[in-house]
């Protein structure tokens, strides 16, 4: 098999181990015969792997009974207007977090539905950044405040979440499950999977039960939370094959040491691309330091050539992945938890050896 490492922000590399068992039981799952694709969603057989999904998520980001954990479809685009559905009341307003592309098209989604009030924006500042905690503007008896925690496009990260009386909601698509969280601070979490869970088709949402309950009567049953809580996500067929996946990789969180473990090899991981960056003339970090994302690091070359031509010759050599976002041009190396650390050096050694041929 030739070595490509896959930088692209997603769908993106899954642990190979995980790819591995998948096709070794594609065709005879555990011994049933048949696929765990063809097997119905109701199978003893898939009802295991349905349970351990949920238990491996909730053992390992420390998730409390008080939740319920979804697998839903629709994406992470979806839960942009599901969240203010079912959690933005009539008369309401909720506080949104304006920090990049992702943010910006919840804030659409929410605006359609009710009361948006943006308690803080730092979609233009360049080096690109989200906000501080300490920069909030909050609404008194704010319905909820959004957070993009990982702008994937711009390549910024809440390093610490806010802690206010209002729960938070936050899009964690692009960094779910890797690092620790203040469960409590969240009335949900929301994540497509084709990041750091599996692949895309199943969206994970994590929801503090008390909150689903007040949605508005009129609501369609498949866009309220309450009934995927009540029917333990099989109120329809879920995406099984990506939940049977996402398990697999669950498993894989587990026997890397955890999100902490991830979370530590994570930073040591970004730490070796920043530092070559900040060594080098040629390359520009594109986030502030102090916001710079673990999962998308972003960076400029001085000429749209060059960084084509970067992103070009980096492919040859089996680097794929690496232009930036079309929105925004530049560079960028998605390193979700499943990139093999010597993906980072290949990076790293092809950076020096183009500068030695460009700089
Ligand atoms: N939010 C963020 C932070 C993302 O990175 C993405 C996808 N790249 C989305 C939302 C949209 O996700 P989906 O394609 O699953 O709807």
């Amino acid at each position: 098999m030739s070595t490509i490492y896959n930088f692209g922000a997603g769908p993106a590399m899954l642990p190979q181990e995980v790819l591995l068992q998948a096709q070794e039981e594609l065709i005879d799952y555990n011994g049933t015969g048949m696929s765990i694709m063809e097997s119905s969603h109701r199978s003893p057989a898939y009802d295991e792997v349905h349970q351990e999904a949920s238990a491996n998520i909730r053992s390992l980001l420390s998730i409390p009974e008080s939740y319920a954990i979804l697998f839903l479809q629709g994406g992470a685009s979806f839960q942009f207007a599901m969240a203010p559905m079912n959690l933005l009341g009539d008369g309401q307003t909720a506080d949104y977090t304006l920090s990049g592309a992702w943010a910006k098209k919840a804030i659409a989604e929410a605006k359609r539905l009710g009361t948006v009030h943006i308690a803080a924006d730092c979609d233009k500042d360049r080096p690109t950044r989200v906000p501080l905690p300490s920069e909030l503007d909050l609404t008194a008896g704010t319905a909820y405040l959004h957070v993009t925690s990982n702008e994937t496009i711009s390549g910024a990260q809440w390093k610490t979440f806010p802690e206010c009386e209002a729960p938070i909601v936050a899009d964690m698509s692009s960094d779910i499950l890797s690092r620790a969280l203040p469960i409590d601070r969240f009335g949900l979490i929301y994540a497509g999977a084709q990041k750091n869970l599996g692949p895309s088709g199943v969206t994970l949402a994590i929801i503090r039960k008390d909150l689903a309950e007040d949605a508005p009567d009129n609501l369609p049953s498949m866009l309220r939370y309450q009934t995927h809580i009540d029917a333990d996500s099989l109120y329809n067929t879920p995406p099984t094959f990506g939940i049977y996946l996402l398990t697999l990789v669950t498993r894989w969180v587990s026997a890397q040491g955890g999100v902490d473990a991830l979370d530590a090899r994570n930073q040591e991981k970004s730490g070796r691309l920043y530092d070559a960056i900040d060594a080098s003339g040629l390359y520009r970090g594109a986030a502030a330091p102090e916001h710079r994302s673990l999962m998308n690091v972003t960076f400029n070359l001085p000429t749209e050539d060059l960084e084509a031509k970067f992103a070009k010759d980096a492919a040859t050599e089996g680097l794929k992945g690496l232009k930036g976002h079309r929105s925004v041009g530049g560079i960028r190396a998605s390193i979700y938890n499943a990139f093999p650390g010597e993906g980072i050096d290949a990076l790293v050694g092809f950076m020096k050896a183009f500068e030695g041929a460009n700089g």
